[in-house]
């Protein structure tokens, strides 16, 4: 599973975000990166194969300076690789087509395939192999003038598992989050305001956090932040104080990583067959192309 950061407020927004992501390194990644909108609102991202500390280097290469970007809102992901190779261009975050919107998303589209032919008739091209890029197109294709409602629109076409933030240059102060499947807590703080996949990666920041449900959308401006759950219907979520250490929540509550990999191990299995064995499709590689027949002769085997 990846991790997906997102953040609001006054600090150095990249240095919150990179020092975010390494808290969620210990899930394992492949690639990652980072997008941000700063004040001229236009959109950047900077992504890389590799580790954080690549991410790292390619911001000092790219002479990113916060100073002069100083950026208001930044949104960053470490991948885990399920559909497309890890490579830079696979990395997230991933753009819509006119560039004016990125995701970071955690999880499997399941009817990614479907949504790319059908975008693809559009007019649309996709740059990578992943199911996530099917999400950003998908927002620019449902945008009318409103954010979260795009974001709605568009959760509403995905089967599978998503927990995804979003940014667009068209509201230079909001971050989009929704989930299906896959979490995303908030953590509440007095000027700032961090999202993420896993309570590890805000622990630091605050321990006051909401954890979303399941098809909820949550808005994020600096005024605060409001959740609306499926049919546009506002919700309060309760808030959580968080005392465990960040041991006991990288361990999730059990007592040894040895039993949280055994017992992760049916969830584990699940998501590597997602979006892979679909009764409808038969059987896709990482790439999304078919499978040859000598290929679905080896799996019967298995
Ligand atoms: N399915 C997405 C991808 O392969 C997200 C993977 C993840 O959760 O890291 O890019």
């Amino acid at each position: 599973m990846c991790g997906i950061i997102g953040y609001i407020g006054k600090k150095d927004i990249l240095n919150v975000i990179v020092s975010a992501l390494r808290r969620l390194e210990y899930r394992g990644y492949d690639s990652a990166g980072l997008a941000f909108i700063n004040q001229q609102e236009s959109l950047s991202s900077i992504k890389t194969a590799g580790k954080i500390s690549d991410l790292e280097l390619c911001l000092k290469q790219n002479t990113i300076d916060p100073a002069q970007t100083n950026p208001s809102v930044g949104i960053g992901h470490t991948r885990w690789a399920t559909h497309g190779e890890p490579t830079q261009i696979n990395a997230h975050p991933h753009l819509s087509q006119d560039k004016r919107f990125a995701v970071v998303h955690n999880g499997i589209i399941d009817n990614y395939s479907a949504i790319k032919d059908k975008l693809g008739k559009k007019g649309y091209t996709f740059l990578s192999d992943t199911d996530t890029e099917v999400i950003a197109h998908l927002i620019q294709e449902c945008y009318e003038g409103d954010l979260r409602a795009a974001v709605a629109a568009s959760v509403e076409q995905l089967t599978g598992t998503y927990g995804i933030a979003v940014i667009s240059s068209a509201h230079p102060d909001t971050i989009i989050a929704a989930r299906k499947g896959s979490p995303i807590v908030a953590g509440i703080c007095r000027d700032e305001t961090i999202i993420a996949s896993d309570v590890s990666a805000i622990i630091n920041h605050t321990k006051q956090v909401i954890f979303l449900n399941d098809g909820d959308i949550l808005t994020v401006t600096p005024e605060g932040l409001d959740i609306t759950a499926v049919g546009n219907v506002p919700v309060t979520r309760e808030l959580t104080h968080i005392d465990w250490d960040i041991t006991q929540i990288e361990k999730e509550g059990y007592d040894h990583f040895m039993l949280k990999e055994i017992h992760d191990q049916p969830s584990s299995l699940k998501n590597a067959m997602r979006g892979r064995l679909l009764p409808d499709n038969g059987t896709t590689k990482l790439s999304g192309t078919q499978l040859t027949p000598t290929e679905m002769a080896g799996i019967d085997r298995i």
